[in-house]
């Protein structure tokens, strides 16, 4: 038996004939024998948004029994992208804007990037100014600034 994928939703025995499933791409599968078709959870959201396109969350949840949860992590992870034209289905985290994959629209994503990088420098400021990027163990007045009398 072929197991090179290991998501726990991957259908291994075809459920009509006990053949071996095989992955085809795309979160699709298909019987070495009788060629019957399953999906994952990928596929199955996939598949659904694709013949759907302006299905909420929570259909595609129902329909795919998939959870909402796991779509919202599939979506993130940017799998699967929202069909264009397609109802709201995510919002940006920032300012609410329709986005069709990740977390942020473009324009906060840049911020967020931005934001990230600033914060960082300040976080750097900080820890040099505390010492801790600094190799030098004696502080302004030469004691040793982690012994404490
Ligand atoms: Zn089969
Ligand atoms: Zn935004």
């Amino acid at each position: 038996m072929d197991k090179k994928i290991s998501f726990k939703e991957v259908p291994s025995e075809c459920p009509e004939c006990g053949g071996n499933m095989v992955y085809r791409g795309v979160g699709e599968y298909s019987c070495e024998k009788c060629g019957h078709l399953m999906y994952d959870d990928y596929g199955k959201v996939r598949n659904y948004i694709e013949q759907h396109p302006g299905a909420t969350q929570s259909e595609v949840a129902l329909a795919t029994g998939v959870s909402q949860s796991r779509i919202k992590q599939l979506l993130i992870e940017e799998r699967i992208e929202v069909a264009p034209g397609s109802t709201v289905f995510m919002h940006c985290a920032l300012c609410n804007a329709e986005i069709r994959s990740g977390m942020y629209c473009e324009a906060c994503a840049k911020k967020v990037k931005m934001g990230e990088d600033k914060v960082n420098k300040v976080v750097r400021q900080q820890q040099k100014k505390a010492g801790y990027l600094s190799s030098d163990p004696y502080d302004a007045k030469g004691r040793r600034r982690y012994e404490r009398q």
